[in-house]
């Protein structure tokens, strides 16, 4: 296990696959990959349409469910038989077991490498699962390592899908990624017309989840499970009920846009994706602006108490607002951070990192692509690269710098914006909003900023 945690997914699943087949006497091919066979563009094309299915209503919804279809995957795996040698197998061309669509045959004959392997993690898995649920006391002391081994299980087992499809996998082979595919979009599909017909609405749905909202308030979650089971056999998981949650729009134009939405689940935890404060370059005064701003949201159990909240969170945004405008933020929060992708000489125009590079050079400091700048904003319109920004790594103590505010601003209301949207309250009217001289009334939330993200994001 010491082991296990020092190398990749991909290599623990290996491990695991060679550790089976030497038991089996299996030969286990040296060359890692089997090149995959002729496909014509038919079947390139039905098996590798796009990741999106449903697009995204925008707005905020309550009663909504995500059903996660990559813990799936693995049960599909297993159920299906899809190993390198089962799928296409040269034994049974006329086998009836048969992937939807794409139409490769399977083998009937013996069950595949990758079944074999699975079926005792996904067995071992489900019983952890049922002990963490357990209420019985003879569980309570180990009940922790039994969820930790529940997660390791599942990271181990979701590896497993995106592992066949890789070039370099030992096991894996691109007929078998595409088989899993076509089972898990028949799947979801399947779901949402199980879930329609129990009266949810479709919301949202992309290649791994599905979001579903009731139309009551009734709760249905259970019978979906059951009635999901008894279609396809395979006991799906939600990864949770959200009391609610915002699809957001696209930047470019009003549809929705692909995985980007916040929302908070009925365990106080909050799910984020696409928004400013999950990336490792935003500055730090960013992150803390949204996370601020979300976290006066996820006061609110329901849609309405959430509408009603909407004006604490443009408080929260002019309280940045002012913060920055007075120059009173600390320079640390302040810091961009970019990796630079090409050498210095490379640059066909001043950018903030070819700036930065320059400064640095001048210090005799080299910066190879590949590794991080990190630079503060002093002036976003100049032409010259001392002045345009500053290198953090050269802001030495307590030196007064001057950022450059109007750019500062921008960006958040940028960033407010991206949270703001579906209450129409857009760039525009943000930035009119904070305009100084505007009264502020509440600013104590900026008190409790901290510089990791909140306990309360669920993570990776
Ligand atoms: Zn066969």
């Amino acid at each position: 296990m010491q082991t296990l945690s020092r190398v990749t997914p991909g290599t623990v699943i290996s491990a695991i696959q060679i550790a089976q087949a030497i038991r089996e006497n299996v030969l286990v091919r040296w060359k890692q990959n089997v090149p995959e066979d002729f496909k014509d563009a038919k079947t390139l094309f039905l098996a590798d349409r796009g990741g999106m299915i449903y697009e995204p209503k925008i707005g905020l919804h309550e009663n909504v469910v995500e059903i996660d279809f990559t813990s799936l995957y693995p049960a599909i795996m297993v159920r299906h038989n899809i190993s390198p040698e089962t799928v296409l197998c040269k034994c049974c061309a006329d086998s009836k077991h048969r992937a939807p669509i794409i139409d490769y045959h399977i083998c009937e004959r013996r069950i595949g490498l990758i079944p074999r392997v699975l079926e005792p993690l996904i067995n071992r898995r489900r019983e952890y699962k049922k002990r963490v649920k357990d209420k019985d006391k003879e569980y309570n002391d180990h009940r922790e390592i039994y969820e930790a081994r529940k997660k390791a299980l599942k990271w181990i087992l979701v590896t497993c899908f995106g592992y066949m499809g890789y070039r370099n996998a030992r096991f894996g082979r691109i007929e078998c990624h595409e088989v899993i595919n076509t089972y898990g979009r028949e799947l979801l599909l399947n779901t949402a017309r199980i879930a329609e017909d129990l009266g949810y609405e479709v919301l949202h749905g992309i290649v791994d989840s599905l979001w579903v909202k009731s139309s009551s308030n009734s709760n249905n979650h259970e019978k979906l499970c059951e009635k999901i089971f008894e279609q396809s056999g395979i006991s799906v998981e939600l990864e949770g009920i959200y009391k609610w949650i915002v699809f957001l729009p696209k930047r470019s134009d009003p549809t929705g846009a692909l995985n980007r939405y916040y929302g908070l689940f009925e365990n106080g935890e909050m799910k984020i994706r696409g928004l400013e404060l999950r990336r490792s370059d935003t500055p730090p005064l960013i992150r803390d602006a949204q996370m601020d701003m979300l976290k006066v949201m996820a006061r609110a159990n329901d849609a309405a108490e959430l509408q009603g909240r909407i004006p604490e969170v443009i408080e929260v945004v002019r309280g940045y607002a002012d913060m920055i405008a007075k120059g009173e933020c600390d320079l640390k929060d302040l810091v961009f951070t970019s990796v630079v992708s090409k050498d210095s000489e490379y640059y066909h125009q001043l950018n903030n990192n070819l700036a930065c590079m320059l400064q640095l050079k001048n210090e005799g400091l080299k910066v190879r692509p590949g590794e991080q700048v990190k630079y503060i904003i002093t002036d976003a319109e100049s032409k010259r690269y001392n002045r345009k920004v500053k290198a953090w790594q050269l802001v030495k103590g307590n030196v007064r710098l001057l950022y450059d505010k109007k750019k500062y601003l921008a960006y958040l209301v940028r960033a407010a914006g991206n949270i703001l949207a579906p209450f129409g309250y857009t760039e525009r009217k943000l930035t009119e909003i904070i305009k100084p001289g505007r009264q502020l009334t509440l600013i104590n939330s900026i008190q409790e900023r901290s510089y990791q993200l909140s306990p309360f994001l669920r993570p990776e």
